[in-house]
């Protein structure tokens, strides 16, 4: 089993490290192999996606991600900017599925920014389409008209394909959970998303025990902060899945606590957190490294089909937040406030 570990920029490093000791400590025989990325892969080698970079994310059956960017590259011509890695190694692996749970650990309640009446077991999976939409459609760019003014364009596409095949991951997610799947679109005023439902309703034909329903992206937005236990799995393109799974991260207390995994056809998948390199905390040792941990627990159950050892993770962490330990996004009066080394020492611990 072999991982491609990419730590990134900014906090990367340091969530990333506390990731790597814990798959370590369950003795599995992974051979993991660090590579850069991002600002990182710019400084070594002049591109955000070094070539090695990407062969070695070819040839792994897994990629461990930490997060890329920081504002000193913002200043680079578009192409070399960190998240350009992102974008690319995401598109050349074919990730287009990206799964994004928002569970709601009960130690945490009272974490949330929403009244723990509102919040408390919530426990939603966000299935968002990561390899098409505004993101990726060509016409792109900025040009100049002929009257001198400057225009942006950027183009909303989906393809018949694309939207099945994310809108089946959706379905077989939601057989294995309580069988509700949303389709969230802007169907009244986008022909994409027009399209997008239309396939939707035709694939829920084959899956008759799984009840489908439709939001528009507004009403969802509202719907996640007003009674976000109202849903299961929502499944949405790659704009609207990227702002609603920001959201939904709130719902649980912090964005550090959210995993995700990008999967191709063939479960192959680069896990990170949902949370970006956070170069406000970076160095200081105060990161949240769970998400980045339990996004090492969704590999080993959505690659690896490692069941048992995912579970044993997301139990380490269940027993060190109920212990009391909370880096400073999750901390509350009563709780035990610890570092980021601290808070994987932990999970360990529990391990
Ligand atoms: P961000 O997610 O990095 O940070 C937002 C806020 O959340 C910050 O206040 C940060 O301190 C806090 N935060 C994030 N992760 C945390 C953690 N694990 N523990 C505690 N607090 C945490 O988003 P941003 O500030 O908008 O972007 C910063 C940089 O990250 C930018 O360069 C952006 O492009 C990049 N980014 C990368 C990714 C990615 O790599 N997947 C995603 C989003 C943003």
């Amino acid at each position: 089993m072999k991982i491609a570990v990419l730590p990134g920029d900014g906090i990367g490093p340091e969530i990333v490290a506390q990731a790597v000791q814990v798959l370590n400590g369950l003795n599995l025989g992974l051979e993991m192999t660090e590579a850069p990325i991002g600002g990182a892969g710019y400084e070594a080698a002049g591109d955000p996606l070094p070539e090695a970079t990407l062969q070695l994310a070819k040839e792994a059956d897994a990629v461990l991600l930490g997060a890329v960017g920081d504002w000193k590259y913002d200043k680079l011509e578009r192409h070399l900017r960190p998240e350009r890695g992102l974008l690319r190694i995401r598109k050349e692996l074919n990730l287009f599925a990206n799964l994004r749970p928002a569970l709601l650990y009960p130690e945490l309640a009272s974490a949330s920014t929403l009244k723990p009446e509102v919040v408390s077991g919530l426990d939603i999976m966000i299935v968002r389409e990561l390899t098409g939409d505004i993101y990726f459609g060509q016409p792109r760019g900025i040009s100049t008209l002929e009257n001198g003014e400057r225009e942006g364009i950027n183009t909303m596409r989906y393809n018949e394909s694309e939207i099945k095949r994310i809108g089946r991951v959706a379905f077989d997610i939601a057989m294995k959970r309580s069988k509700k799947v949303c389709s969230v679109d802007k169907a009244n005023v986008l022909e994409t998303t027009e399209l997008w439902r239309q396939v939707m309703i035709e694939l829920s034909a084959e899956y008759p025990e799984v009840e489908l329903s439709h939001m528009y992206v507004d009403n969802a937005a509202m719907q996640l902060v007003r009674a976000p236990k109202q849903f299961d799995v929502m499944v949405t393109g790659n704009i609207f899945g990227d702002i609603l799974s920001d959201e939904a991260s709130m719902l649980t207390g912090s964005i550090g606590m959210l995993p995700s995994a990008s999967l191709d056809a063939n479960n192959k998948g680069m896990y990170e957190p949902s949370h970006g390199s956070a170069p406000d905390i970076a160095g200081k040792n105060i990161a949240n490294p769970l998400a980045t941990i339990l996004s090492a627990a969704m590999m080993l159950r959505y690659t690896f089909n490692d069941e048992a050892n995912a579970t044993r993770i997301e139990d380490a962490v269940k027993k060190a937040l109920a212990d009391g330990y909370r880096t400073a996004d999750i901390y509350t009066e009563d709780t035990k406030k610890v570092s980021c080394s601290e808070m994987g020492a932990a999970v360990l611990a529990a391990l």
